[in-house]
């Protein structure tokens, strides 16, 4: 099995510790790296293909999950930060230096997951994060330059990881986002 999928899917097996309330993410810089405080386990953690989540060196995927925004605290070298792209429904937060994505946030109040900020857990020295536990986006990556007629492995190789792929996000993120839509619209029922 050859396919870099993630450093923490391809090498990682620990899995999210019970007790587990948070750790300190850290840009790549070896000097001055910006500080990110956390004070909550990650949900929603999962593999990502599309193009604008932050990748490390050599993965088809990013890993990214999301938490509370206020459990989020720039706590060093905030200066360091720009955001990626201010068009972007995700603003990603990353270190103008290195280029690692410290944190992204929406800042549109209608959206379902307004309140909620992504982060990437590898950037963390804390033993605890939960592992990703789906891939979304599985077919952006080639739009990143992935043949595809990779892509069967690439599919086979996740579920084998234990991640079910998906090209948008997974039925439940999905379906939450959809709800939101409908009560936007006045057309949501609840059974
Ligand atoms: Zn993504
Ligand atoms: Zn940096």
């Amino acid at each position: 099995m050859a396919l870099p999928i993630h450093p923490l899917v391809d090498h990682t097996i620990r899995k999210g510790a019970e007790d587990f309330t948070g750790g300190t993410l850290r840009c790549q810089c070896t000097r001055d790296p910006v500080e990110v405080r956390v004070d909550s386990q990650v949900l929603f953690n999962h593999a990502c293909g599309c193009t604008k989540c932050w990748k490390p060196a050599g993965a088809l995927f990013s890993v990214v999950g999301v938490v509370p925004r206020d459990r989020l605290t720039v706590t060093a070298r905030a200066e360091k930060l720009e955001v990626v792209d201010d068009k972007a429904v995700i603003q990603r937060h990353a270190c103008t230096a290195c280029g690692a994505h410290l944190y992204g946030r929406i800042e549109n109040q209608d959206h379902a997951f307004y309140g909620l900020d992504f982060i990437h857990t590898e950037l963390s020295d804390d033993a605890g994060w939960d592992l990703p536990g789906f891939a979304a986006f599985v077919s952006s990556i080639i739009e990143a330059g992935t043949p595809p007629s990779a892509l069967t492995e690439v599919r086979q190789t996740l579920r084998d990881k234990g991640l079910e792929p998906h090209d948008c996000l997974n039925p439940e993120l999905m379906d939450l986002l959809a709800a939101h839509t409908a009560k936007a619209k006045g057309t949501f029922r609840e059974a």
